[in-house]
């Protein structure tokens, strides 16, 4: 999410004791109190030494109950929200229940039904737990922090069981990805390595397009988007991944959007964090999100080489950059919806809310009536309020969030659960839907006639519709807590 935490939803630093949590478990075996001698069966053995694992500590409570504490980002105690573990040495029908007791936040969907996702050795599809099996509640036994308590019954004694707060994607899967990406050679895919970070990871850029708009004396539109800023949020890199899946098909519309268009993807901003297992910063405990003013070369190495790219853009007078998208997950809201930046001049306000109308009528899990614009002191560091600062009038910026949860489409009255494909379909959507935003301001040669872009005003709302010109929520569809971001 691109919000910060506010006080009111930030629990106490003391909670958990995480001054004690600077490391993950690393094949803990739990036994009873006083019981000496190697783990009999049964005795649980916990593991998060492992990409993007997260698990600070665990308290036996008795033989069915343990509790469980994530383990901080690193040089940042604020932020207690991702974990990832594994546990293995379990006997079948062993009953269990486990408690996270140190979540940095109170807002939080497991009110609405949100559950860990789980997986096995001999089930490798991460599946959510069902609701029923979570509680989340205030905990008189942990400083009336709240607690996550989830029951589950193993079933297989071989399997390794993982858990994790919502579908793990790590380093080594993008590395992997586009790995598979580059033996296709495709001629209309470029991936370089932009920078590296902190912990000498590669920071990749990928440029998708028809070779020919990259000769020099070519006039270029460009839409550039970043992923992972925030490492915890892992639904990012699926729409990520489903972005760069459908541009470089061998779709009509990827085709057409190929020939006209330079896409720039930064599919992972923050590798360390990703890596570590860290929910919100970097291998050094910052924000990213929070740095784009005055990015280091040596504090904030990939968000600075992003910017030094974006900023020669900038400069290039062959280069439009149209479109600037950062895409995040959200810990509080159902739906895909954007963050967009307010502007004085009515018309800009305007044009700024075509894209994302058109999305919602493209993706039935993205919701416009969600979407809003803001300027919050706050969130000056964002990349998308300090690049709309920096570019000029034909260029939007947007921060594109999706639920760690669910979406609610038209007429239905219960959430459905996103899997990895549902978020890696929103990507495709957000791919196909610069076809028609072409298309609707005359700017591709295929384009009938017709339609200005203000002319979108006649268009029916989309399914989440009915909106004023600022987007805010008018038709009374659910908001978690009425609120918009804790991120
Ligand atoms: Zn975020």
């Amino acid at each position: 999410m691109e919000e910060i935490h506010r006080d009111s939803d930030t629990a106490g630093n003391e909670a958990g004791g995480e001054d004690a949590l600077v490391g993950n478990v690393s094949k803990l075996a739990v036994s009873p109190p006083g019981y000496t001698g190697a783990p009999r069966k049964g005795h649980l053995i916990f593991d998060a030494c492992f990409e993007s694992g997260n698990l600070g500590r665990v308290d036996y409570i008795n033989e069915f109950e343990f509790d469980l504490f994530i383990r901080p980002d690193t040089c940042n105690p604020r932020f207690r929200v991702w974990f990832n573990f594994s546990v293995e040495n379990v006997r079948e029908t062993q009953r269990v229940i486990f408690n996270i007791v140190n979540f940095s936040k109170t807002k939080s969907l497991y009110r609405d039904g949100m559950s860990p996702v789980v997986k096995s050795t001999s089930r490798p599809k991460w599946q959510r737990l069902p609701a029923k099996n979570v509680y989340y509640y205030r905990c008189p036994d942990h400083r009336r922090n709240y607690v996550m308590s989830f029951a589950f019954c193993f079933d297989r004694e071989d399997d390794v069981y993982q858990f994790a707060y919502c579908y793990p994607y790590t380093y080594s899967r993008l590395q992997h990805y586009l790995d598979s990406l580059d033996r296709r050679n495709l001629d209309y895919l470029k991936r370089e390595q932009l920078g590296l970070s902190v912990q000498q990871r590669r920071l990749d850029l990928l440029t998708i397009t028809n070779p020919i708009l990259l000769s020099p004396e070519r006039e270029k539109k460009v839409v550039f988007l970043t992923a992972r800023v925030h490492p915890g949020e892992s639904p990012a890199s699926f729409i990520c991944q489903g972005f760069i899946d459908f541009l470089v098909s061998e779709h009509p519309v990827a085709q057409i959007l190929r020939d006209h268009v330079v896409f720039k993807v930064v599919p992972m901003l923050n590798p360390d964090g990703v890596y570590l297992g860290n929910y919100r910063c970097s291998l050094m405990g910052f924000d990213l999100n929070r740095h784009w003013q005055e990015p280091s070369p040596w504090a904030h190495p990939t968000l600075h080489a992003v910017k030094q790219l974006i900023v020669q853009m900038n400069q290039d007078p062959k280069v439009s950059l149209e479109f600037y998208i950062d895409v995040h997950a959200h810990s509080t809201m159902m739906n895909g919806f954007m963050y967009g930046n307010v502007f004085e001049e009515e018309e800009r306000v305007h044009r700024q809310a075509v894209f994302p109308r058109l999305l919602c009528h493209n993706a039935p899990d993205f919701s416009f009536s969600s979407t809003s614009f803001n300027k919050d002191v706050v969130k000056a560091g964002t990349g998308r309020r300090f690049l709309g600062g920096l570019l000029d009038d034909t260029s939007y910026c947007y921060t594109l969030e999706v639920s760690f949860y669910s979406y609610m489409t038209a007429g239905s009255a219960t959430p459905m659960p996103y899997t990895e494909e549902t978020y890696m379909k929103l990507g495709r959507n957000v791919a196909r839907t610069f076809l028609e935003y072409y298309r609707l301001n005359n700017l591709l040669d295929d384009n009938k006639p017709g339609s200005h872009i203000n002319s979108l005003n006649v268009l029916p709302s989309g399914r989440h519709g009915n909106n004023n010109s600022n987007g805010r929520n008018q038709d009374g569809e659910r908001k978690i807590h009425g609120v918009k971001g804790d991120c």
